[in-house]
């Protein structure tokens, strides 16, 4: 495994550190451990999540409706606290639809993408009443028959696989051969068929990729996506309804990421509306879809120290916790080269002291696996058997994203404090 040096400063981080360490929704790390009753567990910070809501909104121009993409975190709590600040959810599973329609958000401000949605699943969203995002013309017959089983329209838009590629994405999932959507070119012919066949097609989805934090390859990316998306929607019968530009906004996970400048991509998403979508398509919504920006650095993964010793010249902390829970912390969920997530011991979050002062650890999980490690020679005051290790950055593609039953260990508690 490629492991690289990465000093730590947790002062990045956005929570709270007061004198007594890390705070989590206004409560001692310390405390709240207490309260969950075990360790490890994730705690998400229900005001950095508002707070983040509330700096897109002010970001982005003003009719762009703000989707969350649950897979980022599907946690019920979170998704009904998200439900009374976005403007609707984009759900990838029939599991995720059932979350997403428990909460008060509306179902046609639920979107379903994802290839190779089952017969049921898409039974379920048409019943519900969700907007199927369909992403091959097999997927489109098969909607169409049951839709017809049901007796009851599908609402539709046609996910399209862009003919270009997002720069600077951590994951790319637009341009080239794709599983996902409609490759450009053959999206004509396929809305012909639609049409044809009397079904209403609302608009388009593209989502090119994720975890982008240059703003300029976003803006690119936006421009690329509206200039196609406009082209086709020339092909509709009738007005363009739905245009979901996707997102993939990043956020800085090591040392020497540079936070997404928000504003540079806000005022960018305004001058297209104002000078390309609004002219041609008055009425139509436009939509961006963000899963990982909104809850990515409100969440944090608490565990802790059940030994600590030395092998040849390298302190080793090893922790209750590990890849089981938070897997992309050990670098293996598709990250090309490890970096470690900001860490820190939680009562002494806010630095070295003259009782425990600073020293370099490696921090490990508790699977019996080289792959389970959280922070590769870090600096942290000195931590002890017993203490609180803070792994931040946990908020999004956390424990949803890791393989819980490797090892047989229980599932992690999750808490919205
Ligand atoms: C995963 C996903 C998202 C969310 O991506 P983030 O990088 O977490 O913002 C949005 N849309 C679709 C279709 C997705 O599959």
């Amino acid at each position: 495994m490629a492991a690289t040096t990465t000093a730590t400063t947790p002062d990045e981080t956005l929570f709270e550190r007061a004198a007594g360490g890390l705070h989590i929704g206004g409560i001692p790390a310390g405390r709240l451990a207490e309260r969950v009753g075990s360790t490890p567990f994730f705690a998400y910070d229900r005001a950095l999540i508002t707070r983040r809501v509330a700096a897109v909104r002010a970001a982005l121009p003003a009719d762009v409706h703000l989707s969350y993409a649950v897979k980022a975190n599907p946690m019920p709590a979170v998704l009904h606290h998200l439900a009374g600040l976005v403007d609707g959810f984009d759900v990838a599973s029939g599991g995720e639809l059932r979350h997403a329609l428990d909460t008060p958000v509306s179902a046609d401000r639920i979107s379903f993408a994802g290839p190779g949605k089952s017969t049921a699943e898409l039974r379920q969203a048409v019943a519900a009443g969700v907007t199927v995002e369909l992403e091959s013309a097999t997927e489109l017959a098969r909607v169409r028959e049951l839709a017809d089983d049901l007796g009851r329209p599908a609402r539709l838009a046609l996910r399209v696989n862009p003919d270009f590629a997002l720069k600077g994405a951590g994951m790319r999932m637009g341009g080239g051969p794709q599983q996902f959507g409609v490759d450009a070119e053959r999206v004509p012919e396929l809305v012909a068929e639609i049409t044809a066949a009397g079904l209403d097609l609302l608009g388009f989805h593209v989502f090119a990729g994720s975890q982008n934090l240059r703003a300029d390859s976003i803006r690119e990316a936006q421009t690329a996506t509206v200039e196609l998306l406009l082209r086709l929607a020339d092909t509709l019968p009738g007005p363009l309804r739905y245009l979901n530009l996707g997102g993939g906004f990043g956020i800085p996970y090591a040392t020497r990421d540079t936070p997404l400048d928000l504003p540079g991509v806000g005022t960018h998403l305004a001058d297209l509306l104002a000078t390309r979508i609004r002219p041609r398509h008055p009425a139509a919504r436009v939509a961006l879809e963000l899963g990982r920006y909104l809850v990515g650095e409100a969440g944090v993964y608490l565990t802790r120290v059940v030994d600590r010793k030395e092998s040849r010249g390298t302190t080793f902390l090893v922790v209750d916790g590990g890849l089981h829970h938070q897997l992309a912390a050990s670098g293996n969920f598709g990250q090309v080269i490890r970096r470690n997530y900001p860490v820190a011991v939680a009562h002494r979050a806010a630095g070295p002291t003259a009782d425990a002062p600073s020293e370099t650890v490696t921090v490990v999980g508790c699977l019996c696996t080289p792959l389970d490690l959280l922070g590769d020679r870090v600096e942290l005051p000195r931590a002890e058997i017993g203490d609180l290790i803070a792994v931040f950055q946990a908020g999004a593609y956390g424990r949803t994203a890791s393989p819980s039953a490797f090892l047989g260990h229980p599932e992690p508690v999750e808490v919205l404090v």
